[in-house]
């Protein structure tokens, strides 16, 4: 297989991370017989002084000609008092937006040689956490209108939230395909007793589930997801919902695993390109220290393998190289604890290739 990959490093620890990844993949592409090509574009800060503006249109050309994009992380504080219009962050909304990703796939997994990193109880850890949250990325409330008026001699603020049944019915295609890739279940998120727009979703989610026999779905309201997320997250495979719950379910959910070093995420549109990338910043406090974790971004790079190039068994090898070599007691410095040993990021891709093989 041969496929065209658009890195972007970004800023501070960005450089640092996506090398490992790209290190990873190629030796991937070795191992596998596959050939990945990768094209270094600029964005976020390190384009706003290259460029003068933090999405260059080549950049954006480059992802929207490619078959996926790898993105290490943006921004820093050199960049805090650039125009809105150009910051660092406006570089992710545009490309996500011209891209079309209208799906946020966060994993939730706790690796169980970190379970004491998580802020629940060992018993219920112990049971384990493997969930993937699916997150409607542009409709909803943060996309409807935002209006703050005065009437009748106060303020009044409205924001429209809407959603149209094709814009739930593609994000609920995305989770129960996800679901086939996975344990086969899906938990649909809404809050149908009060909301019409929560109606209609699970009304539609309910129509795309018929398409879908072989995977079991059941609706949730949003307020006892929050709750059974910290009570009994090993209930959960896969969760599908709005922009506006999965904004605030995802958050918990990755929380309750402890590492933001750890966590990847992908969005996803129509067709099979996306963009991957960690969860976490461009922790400047930490730039250019070789101390940064990489392995959410490698997880991102396994997610690419995973759905956008349908390549499982390569994905699966990369994260149970990254399983062993916590086994063997490695850890960069955000994940450390007593008796284990301390690596850089660099070591700690030494030790993921050395575990590919
Ligand atoms: P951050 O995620 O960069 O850092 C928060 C804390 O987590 C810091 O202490 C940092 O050292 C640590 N951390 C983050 N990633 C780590 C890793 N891989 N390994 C070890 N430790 C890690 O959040 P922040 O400090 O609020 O933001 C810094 C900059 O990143 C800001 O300019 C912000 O706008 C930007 N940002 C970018 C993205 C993105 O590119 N997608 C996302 C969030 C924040």
């Amino acid at each position: 297989m041969q496929k065209t990959i658009t890195v972007i490093r970004g800023d501070g620890i960005g450089p640092e991370i996506v090398e490992q990844a790209i290190r990873v993949l190629n030796r991937i592409a070795e191992k596998f017989g596959h050939t990945f090509c990768f094209q270094n574009v600029l964005a976020g800060g390190c384009a706003i002084d290259a460029c003068g503006t933090s999405l260059p249109e080549d950049t954006l050309q480059k992802c929207l000609n490619c078959d996926s994009v790898l993105l290490g992380a943006v921004g820093g504080p050199k960049w805090d008092g650039v125009p809105k219009e150009i910051r660092p962050e406006a570089a992710l909304l545009g490309i996500r937006s011209a891209m079309g990703l209208y799906a946020n796939l966060r994993p939730a997994r706790l690796f169980r040689q970190l379970a004491a990193a998580s802020p629940l109880k060992p018993e219920i850890v112990s049971r384990g956490i493997d969930l993937m949250m699916v997150r409607e990325l542009i409709g909803g409330a943060y996309f409807g209108a935002h209006v703050t008026a005065e009437e009748k001699g106060e303020l009044v603020a409205h924001d429209d939230m809407t959603y149209a049944e094709h814009e739930i019915e593609r994000i609920a295609r995305t989770a129960f395909s996800i679901a086939r890739k996975r344990d086969h279940r899906v938990i649909s998120v809404d809050k149908a007793n009060v909301l019409d727009t929560s109606r209609l979703w699970r009304k539609v989610v309910g129509r795309v589930a018929g398409e879908f026999p072989d995977v079991k779905c059941e609706n949730m309201l949003v307020d006892n997801t929050a709750m059974q997320l910290v009570k009994n997250p090993a209930q959960f495979d896969v969760v599908v919902t709005e922009n506006l719950f999965g904004d605030i379910l995802s958050d918990e959910a990755s929380m309750i695993t402890g590492s933001i070093g750890m966590m990847a995420s992908a969005s996803l549109g129509e067709g099979t390109r996306g963009m991957y990338e960690p969860i976490h910043g461009s922790a400047p406090d930490i730039a250019g220290k070789d101390l940064a974790n990489p392995i959410g971004t490698i997880l991102s790079a396994a997610m690419m393998l995973r759905y956008s190039f349908d390549l499982d068994e390569e994905a699966a090898c990369i994260e149970d190289a990254i399983d062993r070599v916590l086994d063997a007691g490695y850890r960069t410095a955000d994940i450390m604890s007593e008796g284990c040993m301390q690596i850089g990021c660099r070591e700690m891709g030494d030790k993921i290739l050395e575990q590919i093989g």
